[in-house]
């Protein structure tokens, strides 16, 4: 009943008061999830015996690991190992490995060791030490009714690397015969109990080691199957055939099948066709072109972007009419296609992007026009326009837009293909 679950303790009051945001927990589980733990419940508790002793007993009847992070400094605040300390009986001692390398850290960074330092070298004698290489605090490891209890420093990158060197290796090989996969089918702009309708049979047909998922942000839906067995050969089969089945059910509304973020597709199929980029932002004020060059490598189809925010810009640099602006207004099918029929042409690329709209309230404009994207792509003679319509607040809006941005992109150069 224990077998293959964790459980995550996580040690602070700013975790609690908010002041902290706990990541420690959310990383833990991703790679326990990989090694085919479940965490199957996590725990914040404040710098409080009491509490953390509650957690504890709670703990330990109901999986085989537990994982605790934070308190385990120099300072009065940090409570942990002497609760622990007691908790599983024992008296502290100096660990002269540890104080070696507590002393290599002082020396070289020309720093006194004080008395408070020297005593994160002692430790209970009823735990295995591991050794952090990267700070003070070393992590330390219980055991009790078979469960394993492991204690580190709050430092995220500390606790990253005693999970990698002394943790994570030993349970992959524990778990070696258990194989754990992922498929991926994206979707974009339909809701996700819209999409759930439409493949109710194919999820009711699902095997109990085959679990679905529904990842939803904003108007991008991610399908995410995962698989446990301990056939990989067999589980990967079977996973093709349900990810192919729900792909070709959702084919209107699939952007990609690999769980990666939409510039990276941008970017895979740009250089796969050889094909080169340029943008001409008004609302999202440069926002695309970041999200792209946010990626390695993005000089080899992304040309360049011009921010024409304002209508002088629209008109100076791009030379969108002036009378086209008054007429259509910035925010008009007809001015985002020129957008991206001029910024193609003026930075010569195969594509030009075009976007334009109003993301928050202004006196330019009426209120119901609030929230309206116009998104246009030019290629050759085939130029396409399309109108959103996004609800949230400016922020929100604007990485819409970008999300937006990105795939209609995609979809064009996806239907050029067929
Ligand atoms: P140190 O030796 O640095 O004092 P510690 O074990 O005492 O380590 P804490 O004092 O609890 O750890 O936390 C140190 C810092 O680590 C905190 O200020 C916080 O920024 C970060 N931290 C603590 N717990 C978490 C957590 N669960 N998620 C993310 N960051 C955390
Ligand atoms: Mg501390």
């Amino acid at each position: 009943m224990k077998q293959n679950k964790a459980i995550i303790i996580t040690i602070g009051d700013e975790l609690l008061m908010g002041q902290t945001i706990d990541t420690n927990s959310a990383w833990m589980a991703k790679q326990l999830q990989t090694c085919g733990i479940a965490v199957v419940k996590r725990i914040a508790v404040g710098d409080d015996p009491h509490m953390i002793r509650e957690a504890l007993d709670d703990a330990i009847p109901n999986c085989e690991l537990v994982l605790i992070t934070g308190g385990l400094g120099p300072t009065a605040d940090d409570i942990t190992k002497p609760l622990l300390c007691e908790y599983f009986g024992g008296k502290l001692v100096l660990d002269e490995t540890v104080l070696q390398m507590v002393s290599a850290i002082f020396e070289k960074r020309n720093l006194p060791l004080l008395e408070r330092n020297r005593a994160q070298a002692s430790v209970p004698d009823t735990c295995k030490v591991l050794l952090n290489q990267r700070g003070t605090a070393p992590g330390m490891q219980f055991e009790k009714e078979g469960t394993t209890i492991i204690a580190m420093p709050g430092v995220p990158y500390e606790m990253m690397g005693i999970m990698e060197d002394a943790i994570l290796p030993r349970i992959k090989q524990k778990n070696a015969h258990t194989t754990i996969l992922h498929k991926h089918i994206v979707t974009i702009g339909m809701g996700e109990s819209f999409l759930a309708d439409k493949i109710a049979d194919i999820e009711n047909e699902l095997p109990s080691h085959i679990k679905l998922a529904y990842l939803p942000h904003f108007r991008i839906v991610k399908l995410r199957l995962t698989g446990t067995s301990l056939d990989a050969a067999t589980l990967e089969m079977e996973m093709g055939k349900f990810q192919q089945q729900l792909a070709e059910r959702l084919k209107e509304v699939v952007i990609a099948l690999d769980d990666v973020p939409l510039e990276q597709l941008v970017k895979n199929i740009f250089l796969n066709q050889k094909k080169t980029l340029a943008l001409a932002e008004s609302c999202t004020g440069g926002y695309i072109g970041h999200t792209l060059t946010q990626l390695p490598g993005a000089s080899e189809y992304f040309q360049g972007g011009i921010i024409c925010y304002t209508n002088q810009v629209k008109t100076s640099v791009l030379g969108i009419p002036g009378t086209l602006l008054e007429t259509q207004g910035p925010v008009s099918e007809a001015v985002a296609l020129q957008m991206a029929i001029q910024v193609r042409q003026l930075l010569n690329s195969d594509y030009g992007l075009g976007i334009t709209g109003w993301l928050s309230p202004s006196p330019q404009q009426a209120p119901s026009e609030t929230g309206t994207v116009w998104i246009a792509v030019s290629h050759d003679v085939h130029t396409i326009a399309q109108k959103y319509h996004f609800h949230y607040d400016r922020i929100r809006n604007k990485e819409i837009a970008v999300q937006m941005a990105l795939s209609l992109l995609l979809k064009h150069i996806n239907g050029k293909e067929s």
